[in-house]
């Protein structure tokens, strides 16, 4: 029984901006849970914004006991999720790692795909997005040219020009737009952009309105605009499912935030009961990040998983996002591997 991890550096091939910042490189931690030959793989990034960095990730994983990794094995993740949550303070981070790689063990030591493990059936309808992330508009037409091929493009906003943004990179593509405003909008802004944005082909609009606006603003926005509103910011983990439910038209579940595939896997699965929209994001994250949040393609209607191909080279692989396609690589678990030829100039000592 062993847990190895790999804290790795994964350059990106362009820098990355959102309403918050820029970033050049992404931190992030692979977990390798290992035990009767087989290894069960997950990964989590560093996250500034959320307060987790790869030293406190670590340092938690590192202090579990050899009883605890024993239940990794020996238990269900979904039996297992409470107590680690305990165990590691609450870090949604961490657990979310060490969740995906008892997953893929689990899977992997049954002989099968993780999706197929939970008895779900392959959903070879669904696309990823590629994101565009903020920058000039100049800039940002070049990046959707550089990628064209999508069927789905993700557009981060949150300048005083979004609309410009929209319509100028309208004229470059057919293809369907999403937005994400990363909370940088207000309500009354939210509902007038929705029309020209519904008529430009977009086809909901993330987080408009920061996670502490007042309900009654949320409520307003969700009757009043033009195009479906997806809450990301504001849906974090299982206890702020209720509160999306009634003021979001669906929920955009990320599994560092939450805490993994066991609670993502029961937020959409409870969203989909509810009638509401299903969406899973990523971070900028390797394949192994990728390939674990892919194996909830069937239970949703959007993916955003094209973390690993805003990556300039990688340790790991896995499934692969080609022009908005997931192609399952044929292994079993969530498919990822660690490429032990190109780990180390990616491992930070
Ligand atoms: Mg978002």
């Amino acid at each position: 029984m062993k847990l190895n991890l790999y804290p790795i550096r994964l350059p990106l091939r362009d820098p990355f901006t959102i309403s918050r910042g820029t970033i050049t490189y992404q931190d992030s931690l692979v977990v390798e849970l290992k035990h009767d030959g087989i290894a069960g793989y997950g990964e989590v990034t560093a996250n500034d914004y959320y307060g987790h960095t790869i030293t406190a990730m670590s340092d938690a994983l590192n202090g579990l006991s050899e009883e605890d990794l024993a239940m990794c094995f020996d238990d269900s993740p979904e039996s297992n999720w409470l107590h680690f949550s305990k165990r590691l303070g609450g870090d949604m981070f961490s657990l979310s790692a060490l969740d995906m790689a008892s997953h893929d063990w689990h899977a992997r030591h049954s002989g099968s795909t993780l999706w197929h493990h939970w008895g779900l059936k392959w959903n070879s309808d669904l696309q990823s997005s590629f994101t565009i992330g903020i920058d000039s508009i100049e800039e940002m037409k070049r990046k959707l040219d550089a990628d064209s091929g999508w069927d789905l493009y993700k557009i981060k906003l949150g300048t005083d020009h979004d609309l410009e943004i929209i319509r100028q990179l309208r004229q470059c593509t057919t293809a369907t737009f999403r937005v994400d405003a990363n909370c940088a909008w207000s309500a009354q802004q939210t509902i007038d952009y929705s029309q020209e944005l519904q008529h430009l082909g977009v086809q909901f609009i993330e987080q408009p309105l920061p996670r502490s606006a007042d309900a009654a603003d949320k409520q307003r926005v969700l009757e009043e605009s033009s195009l479906p509103i997806i809450a990301d910011e504001d849906c974090q983990t299982e206890a702020d499912l209720e509160t999306c439910f009634e003021l979001f038209d669906g929920i955009n579940v990320k599994l560092c935030k939450c805490g993994g595939l066991t609670p993502a896997r029961k937020m959409l699965t409870e969203a989909k009961r509810r009638g509401k929209l299903t969406m899973v994001g990523c971070m900028v994250e390797s394949a192994v990040g990728i390939s674990g949040a892919a194996q909830l393609a069937p239970l949703l209607d959007f993916a955003d998983l094209d973390g690993a191909n805003l990556i300039s080279g990688s340790p790991t692989d896995g499934v692969k996002v080609q022009c908005g396609n997931l192609h399952m690589p044929a292994r079993l678990g969530i498919g990822a591997e660690l490429v032990s030829t190109a780990l180390p100039q990616f491992l930070v000592q």
